[in-house]
């Protein structure tokens, strides 16, 4: 089983608020072994172990209001209100 970590962009997290959703929302997903968000680099770090699924990962955070890539890209804030406080 694979050892990595996996880093994504995350689209749309504004405050502190925001990356405790995101981590509490990934966190109890099957093959998640570990979650951590940042702020500051917009990123999530998942680390990925037996039965791990991207699909129901990204799923989990778009959901949320946030936008997920697994590209480096840059992605642009979208206006409206914080999503953590949908
Ligand atoms: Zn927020």
């Amino acid at each position: 089983m694979t050892s990595g970590k996996l880093t994504f962009a995350i689209g749309g997290m504004r405050c502190p608020d925001c990356v405790t959703a995101i981590e509490n929302a990934v966190m109890p997903l099957p093959g998640v072994l570990y979650a951590g968000a940042s702020l500051a680099g917009a990123t999530l770090t998942v680390r990925p172990g037996p039965g791990f699924r991207q699909a129901d990962l990204v799923s989990r955070v778009v959901a949320l209001g946030y936008t997920m890539c697994d590209q480096a890209d840059a992605i642009a804030p979208s206006p409206g209100p914080c999503p953590c406080r949908r």
